[in-house]
């Protein structure tokens, strides 16, 4: 099997290898040296000291400013300090980079990285859609490391949503075109219509310049920190976003980088200027039923589907791993709702 560089998905220059879970998180939390389990048609166990993979050096040297500043970020959150706007945009580019080296490391693992061909890597996905984080604590969690919803088949199919939490807190992350420019008021993103495999394809239209209540399924700011951000890097330049309602919600008009937006402790949404800071997870902020946290990973993985996407426009054959992918899904809630 051709080796692949993680970042760049070229052949490793000057080969060096890169934590997919980063060493400073294992060893912050104590779990370094502990068994993370991957899933696979039989689950491998490996360390998080060897769960590495290919990278270039000067990709790994590229990456190592946004892990500096992610670890700062995670350590005013995992401490209840505030954070900014900016800071928050920069945990997004971590998670981002979480998610998509995560599916990465899973395809290799299980030896499927020929067999998937993906067309894309990490440098391809950072800030690249539209993305959101739910933060909150949770009841009944060890102390410790661990992923949640990275072992389905839609995950696999479409590294969209997952969860990893650390201790008693649960981070939901989720990411691709069109999940919350619309009711964030930015141009809005028709269901994205294949174009082939992995490929696809969306018209656009006039935002509503103005924020609506739910953004994604029923999520609200209960007992939870919740962050959405436009990102429309690809569907700009467009005059569609020449609007003063999009230049005053973003970061970064020209790389098509909108700006935060926060829902917290079911208070309205709000936009949060780049400097403007939030503490993420107050220390008093209650716990939630880890169950009914957890379940929304597989939800939300089958919304991102069905609801985004023209799943119609695919092959049959397509449709069918589809279909059979969010029976899966299917299946694992109501185990979770039987649990309860
Ligand atoms: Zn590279």
């Amino acid at each position: 099997m051709a080796q692949k560089c993680i970042f760049c998905g070229n052949k490793p220059q000057q080969k060096n290898k890169e934590h997919v879970i980063p060493q400073w998180l294992s060893k912050y939390l104590g779990r370094y040296n502990s068994v993370c389990t991957v899933p696979g048609a039989t689950d491998y166990e490996i360390t998080f000291a060897k769960l590495t993979f290919p990278a270039c050096k000067a990709c790994n040297d590229a990456d190592s400013k946004l892990e500096g500043e992610a670890k700062a970020v995670v350590e005013k959150l995992m401490n209840s300090k505030s954070v900014t706007g900016q800071e928050i945009s920069t945990l997004m580019d971590w998670f981002d980079k979480l998610r998509v080296g995560l599916w990465l490391g899973q395809l290799t693992l299980q030896k499927k990285l020929d067999l998937m061909d993906p067309n894309f890597y990490i440098n391809d996905r950072v800030g690249a859609k539209d993305r959101m984080l739910i933060i909150e604590r949770v009841k009944d969690m060890g102390n410790g490391l661990g992923l949640v919803g990275n072992d389905t088949n839609i995950f696999l199919y479409s590294p969209c949503v997952f969860q990893v939490w650390f201790n008693d807190i649960l981070i939901t992350n989720a990411s691709t075109d069109g999940l919350v420019s619309g009711k964030l008021g930015f141009p809005r993103l028709s269901k994205l219509t294949s174009t082939g495999y992995r490929g696809a394809t969306a018209t656009l239209t006039k935002g509503i310049n103005r924020t609506v209540h739910p953004v994604v399924m029923n999520i609200d700011g209960t007992n939870k920190t919740v962050l959405y951000q436009p990102i429309f890097k690809q569907y700009t330049p467009n005059p569609f976003y020449d609007v003063p309602y999009v230049q005053q919600h973003c970061y970064d008009i020209n790389k098509g980088l909108g700006g935060i937006f926060v829902q917290k402790n079911g208070n309205a949404i709000q936009y949060m200027k780049p400097d403007d800071k939030i503490t993420l997870l107050p220390k008093a902020q209650p716990k939630n039923n880890v169950l009914d946290s957890m379940k929304r990973v597989y939800e939300l993985q089958n919304h991102v589907i069905t609801k985004l996407n023209d799943t119609e426009s695919h092959t049959s054959a397509v449709q069918q791993m589809i279909k059979a992918s969010l029976l899966q899904n299917q299946v694992i809630i109501k185990r979770i709702e039987k649990a309860k």
